[in-house]
Parts: C-alpha cells; structure tokens; sequence
C-alpha cells in the first residue's frame, strides 16, 4: 500500500497537526524544523460535484531564505477523500455493500453519483485488486467475523465492519492505517 500517509478528520485534527510541524522530521529528507503550511489541494467529489472542494493540505520542506530543507511537498489527507478518485469514501462504502450484495451495475445505479457505470466498475476493480493487503491490515486490527460462507469481497466488508465500529469505516481505515483504502 506505498508508504505511509497522513490524514486528518477534520479542521481541528489539522490545526493540531500543523502545530507540531515545526518538531516533526520531513517523510523525504528527515530534516527537523523546515516544515511549513503550503496552501491545499482541490479537486471534486460526491460531496459537492459543481464546485471544488478541499482534498488536502499541502506541507512544504523549505529551502527558502536559507533554511535547510530538501524543497519538497507532501500532503496531509482529509480521511473521508481517496486519492484519484471523485468520490468520497462514504459513497464508496454504500457503493460497495451494495454492490456485493447485488451486481455491480445495479449498485452503481443506486448510489447517487456523477461517474458512469463504467467508472464504478474500475473502482470494483481496484477494490477486488487490493483486497488481500486489506485483508491484512484488519487482520492485524481483530479477527475475521465468523459468517456462512459467502464471497470473499462480502467477507472483506464485514471485516471492515467489524474492525471499525463506524458510521464511515473507510475513512476510519484511512486515518488509522494511514494508507488509501483503494
Ligand atoms: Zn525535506
């Protein structure tokens, strides 16, 4: 799942965050004390399809005015948004339960959003892709639920369910896992 990312839940998480950016080691160069707040990453989603919405916030190793960073960027994740992708991880989770329930078709009919069926069958797929690494990081979180047997990808879910106790299980992964979930 790539190295490790940061996300915040919201406004106060990041205000927390950028307080202690002064002490923290940048994740490229491990130099203490060149980080700064470097303005926010846009893009659209679910939440709101017609106008730009905050996605990020961008932090800047500086090298400027003398000081001794290596000038590059990284971003700090708002949880519920998934990198490459115009949805938000609520939609993706009603998108997904849905669709293991039913067929992928119906469930991308029966979530409201702006992307074509076509796209929802890449998200399926990036999900089906990358189910055994989450797999693996609920493993290491709480057991697997014992349930009757049905498909993996529905079994996947439920763990997820379990391991989060909530009411967005994929943001939750995100924050506490610290990587995408897709
Ligand atoms: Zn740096």
């Amino acid at each position: 799942m790539g190295y490790e990312r940061w996300f915040v839940r919201n406004a106060d998480e990041w205000y927390v965050f950028a307080e202690r950016l002064k002490l923290m080691p940048c994740p490229h160069c491990q130099v203490v004390g060149t980080l700064i707040r470097h303005g926010y990453l846009y893009g659209f989603d679910d939440s709101s399809p017609r106008r730009k919405t905050v996605r990020a916030r961008r932090v800047f190793c500086s090298n400027r005015k003398a000081r001794r960073g290596c000038g590059r960027t990284f971003s700090v994740w708002l949880a519920d948004k998934i990198r490459r992708l115009g949805l938000t991880t609520g939609c993706v989770w009603r998108f997904l339960q849905r669709a293991v329930a039913g067929s992928i078709l119906a469930a991308s009919r029966a979530v409201p959003c702006h992307l074509s069926g076509r796209t929802m069958q890449r998200i399926w797929k990036r999900f089906d892709l990358g189910q055994s690494k989450i797999r693996t990081a609920l493993a290491a979180r709480c057991a697997p639920p014992e349930l009757p047997v049905r498909t993996p990808a529905a079994h996947v879910l439920a763990h997820l369910r379990a391991a989060f106790a909530d009411a967005d299980p994929i943001a939750a992964f995100q924050h506490t896992q610290r990587t995408f979930f897709l």
